[in-house]
């Protein structure tokens, strides 16, 4: 590293010490470009990213095509607020209904903020004939987002401690448990929102009959399904949308991450029989927004990855590439510490032996040493969830390194 580097890494390391919170654990490695799966830092050293930004980086680091949507949108328009119309927005509601299962969406900034808009309007339905329902029924490990709502929806207290009084109504039940599902229902249950696939609770799959037990829960109680998509949505598990694979549709989805291929982007797309509850006719004014959501941009960018992720045939690609990396990663586990392996498409998650004395973490800072970034979820699942653009190579590359850290 040449001394002018040393100085800005340096400097950039001091600054972000200085002023800004420390709200984030960091890995001490300064990133300065990114091109599909790889990305370089500031020494110069190049390493594959097999979490592509917590999941957001759908289509990799710089796409050519994502960065010419944005450019082109950045030199015609960026803001011009939500009271005019601009044609990114309305191309991109208009792929997310095409993809998902209709509705009408109303964007938002990120992960949490859908599951935000996603909460009022299941008091605007709960209470829609005079009755008085809210209540929200989540499920144990879930993980919806830290904002002053989705943060009671999310499990434990990694994401609450400290923040009471919680908000009044939200409850937690096992995952995939009907049964349990079933006996929390009350006469004030307005929803139940669920991760199709858990991710970081630890990646989680559901019984097939998990997802259709729960929409037939909600006929039966008049609830709203939310399914949070905001891992799973976009390709990443072999469909558009991970509930897909179980032939149900929900009331609610919710998207981040993916859907703004690393610019802030959240939606929740609400079906077209509830829709009209969140509109400023229905509410008497706006039901929720922000002054940037649906910014030209990020929505120009959006729009334009649902094309590309279409055109490039790379829903089934994610689907058959997962499947690759799983049987090759089950295969060595009789001979490495590898408790489980689960999850669907390029949506994996590697539990460790119990017996095993690393961390999940520590495995990741080995893995990161020499050159690869994995993600993990708690302190014995290691998390593979790459850009769904990953090429088989890089794949081969990712399994290899896992059986290198695990077994050395
Ligand atoms: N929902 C799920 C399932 C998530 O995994 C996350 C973040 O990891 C969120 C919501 C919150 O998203 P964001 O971090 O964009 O607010």
């Amino acid at each position: 590293m040449t001394n002018t580097v040393r100085e800005r890494v340096d400097a950039t390391i001091e600054r972000r010490e200085r002023f800004m919170t420390q709200n984030y654990p960091r890995w001490g490695i300064t990133v300065v470009e990114g091109s599909g799966c790889e990305f370089t830092d500031s020494t110069g050293t190049t390493y594959l990213d097999l979490f592509a930004g917590t999941g957001a980086t759908i289509l990799g680091h710089c796409h050519p095509e994502l960065v010419a949507a944005a450019t082109e949108q950045a030199s015609k328009l960026w803001h011009v607020g939500n009271l005019l119309d601009n044609e990114p927005q309305s191309l991109l509601a208009e792929a997310i209904a095409r993809h998902g299962f209709g509705g009408r969406s109303c964007f938002a900034h990120s992960g949490s903020d859908s599951n935000e808009a996603a909460f009022k309007l299941v008091r605007l339905y709960g209470r829609r004939d005079g009755r008085d329902r809210y209540k929200v029924i989540a499920t144990d490990r879930a993980f919806h987002g830290r904002g002053f709502a989705a943060m009671n929806a999310t499990s434990g207290e990694k994401a609450r401690k400290g923040y009471e009084p919680f908000l009044e109504g939200f409850s937690h039940v096992p995952y995939n448990d009907l049964a349990a599902m079933e006996a929390a229902i009350d006469d004030q249950t307005a929803a139940i929102i669920i991760e199709p696939i858990q991710g970081e609770g630890g990646v989680h799959v559901p019984d097939d009959d998990y997802l259709p037990g729960l929409r037939a829960l909600c006929d039966r109680h008049d609830l709203l399904l939310i399914l949070d998509e905001v891992w799973t949505g976009c390709g990443r598990t072999g469909q558009w949308f991970a509930y897909q694979a179980s032939g149900i549709t929900p009331d609610i989805m919710t998207l981040g991450k993916a859907v703004g291929c690393g610019l802030p982007v959240g939606v929740m797309c609400a079906s077209d029989r509830i829709a009209d509850l969140f509109t400023v006719a229905s509410y008497g004014g706006v039901p929720h927004a922000s002054t940037l959501s649906g910014n030209c941009i990020p929505m120009a960018v959006s729009a334009r990855m649902f094309e590309i992720v279409e055109r490039d045939g790379l829903v089934p690609r994610a689907g058959r590439l997962g499947n690759e990396v799983m049987s090759a990663l089950r295969e060595r586990a009789g001979r490495l510490p590898i408790k489980d392996v689960r999850g669907r498409g390029l949506f994996i998650g590697i539990e460790l032996d119990d017996e095993y004395p690393r961390s999940a973490t520590e495995v990741v800072r080995e893995a990161l040493g020499r050159g690869v970034l994995l993600g993990s979820a708690g302190e014995r699942v290691l998390r593979f969830a790459p850009a769904i653009i990953v090429s088989e190579s890089q794949l081969e590359r990712g399994v290899q390194m896992i059986a290198d850290v695990l077994g050395s």
